[in-house]
């Protein structure tokens, strides 16, 4: 494949960061990739491990000279690192981003970037329950979503060439306004993530009072729960933190729903249970039509995807 970038810096090598090198080394998409993590601790694995051609102690450092600097970090810490490189890119630079809410992260990230710079938002609808340098593997995006939400003003070609990245790792590509990405989230990903927390989080509680029963007869149902209730917390804290107005909106309309449920089981309302199943069971359908899951009884899971670290779920964004 065609080299896209000469180099590419990477800002925080974890699950997402790791996979995209993964993904581009595999392919030869980039001249170079440089690379710079918080911690000493996570430098010196990528070191050790060969991750990148450089891996640097600074975000400054490793963005010198690259012609695209991607923000991996945690939503919350993207403004202070995009404070931290705004003054050493280099002239013309692309500057993205993979964070799961956009509107928070865009009002954080654009006023820290020089005007030379071309900032293409993205994320990419792919992830598993594992963080670190040692969590990713280049098969992540393969046939997975990956949204960018450039301004309307964004340089066509800067978009173009970012695409192309996305594409050459696998993923499709689509385009969105940054709002509409945060409530769209909401629904798909983190209105879930924050019921399959409280759903762990009661059987955590009752198992006390039934002496492990919750975890040894734990049916699926359950088990995909606590998957996604072992999601990063740093993650999800500011997921909930950064797109409060959309999933309280969401939350709001799940909570009346949950009560109309309630309502039915307290009058025995079956032909209620059963049309809203019906509907529900139409939703997943299409999901398996559109070729984002697989009709297998353990949803795909054992077929998809074998990472460095064993057996892997793909979630989300996880997410
Ligand atoms: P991760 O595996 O936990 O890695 C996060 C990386 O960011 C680590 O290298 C960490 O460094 C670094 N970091 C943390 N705080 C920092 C700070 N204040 N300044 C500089 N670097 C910092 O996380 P991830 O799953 O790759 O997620 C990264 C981003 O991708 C997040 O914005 C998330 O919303 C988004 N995303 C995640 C998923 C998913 O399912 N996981 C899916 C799509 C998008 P240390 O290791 O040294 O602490």
């Amino acid at each position: 494949m065609t080299t896209l970038y000469d180099k590419v810096a990477f800002i925080g090598l974890g699950l997402i960061a790791s996979s995209m090198i993964h993904a581009i080394r595999r392919d030869g998409l980039a001249g170079q990739i440089s690379g710079s993590a918080r911690s000493a601790e996570t430098r010196a694995i990528a070191r050790e491990d060969g991750l990148c051609d450089m891996v640097c102690d600074t975000a400054a450092e490793a963005v010198e000279g690259a012609d695209l600097v991607v923000l991996c970090v945690p939503i919350g810490a993207m403004g202070q690192v995009a404070r931290e490189i705004g003054p050493h890119l280099a002239p013309g630079a692309t500057v993205t981003d993979v964070g799961s809410v956009k509107r928070e992260v865009i009002a954080a990230v654009a006023p820290h970037l020089p005007e030379h710079a071309h900032f293409i938002p993205g994320h990419p609808l792919a992830g598993t329950e594992h963080s670190g340098p040692r969590s990713g593997f280049a098969e992540l995006f393969e046939n997975r979503f990956c949204l960018l939400l450039p301004a309307a003003d964004a340089d066509a070609d800067a978009v173009a060439r970012l695409r192309a990245l996305w594409e050459g790792m696998g993923a499709q590509v689509e385009e969105m306004e940054p709002e509409h990405h945060d409530l769209v989230l909401a629904v798909t990903s983190h209105a879930p993530h924050l019921i399959a927390y409280t759903m762990v989080g009661v059987a955590d509680d009752l198992r006390r009072v039934t002496n492990s029963e919750v975890i040894k007869y734990s049916a699926t149902g359950f088990r995909d729960f606590t998957r996604i209730a072992a999601s990063d917390p740093t993650m999800w804290r500011d997921v909930f933190l950064n797109n409060k107005e959309a999933t309280l909106e969401i939350l709001g309309r799940f909570t009346e729903e949950l009560f109309a449920l309630q309502r039915a089981i307290r009058t025995g309302d079956g032909d209620m249970l059963f049309d809203y199943f019906t509907r529900t069971r139409a939703v997943r359908r299409g999901i398996i039509e559109a070729g984002q899951d697989t009709a297998a009884p353990d949803f795909g899971r054992g077929a998809v995807l074998q990472g460095p670290s064993g057996g892997k779920d793909q979630d989300e964004d996880a997410d």
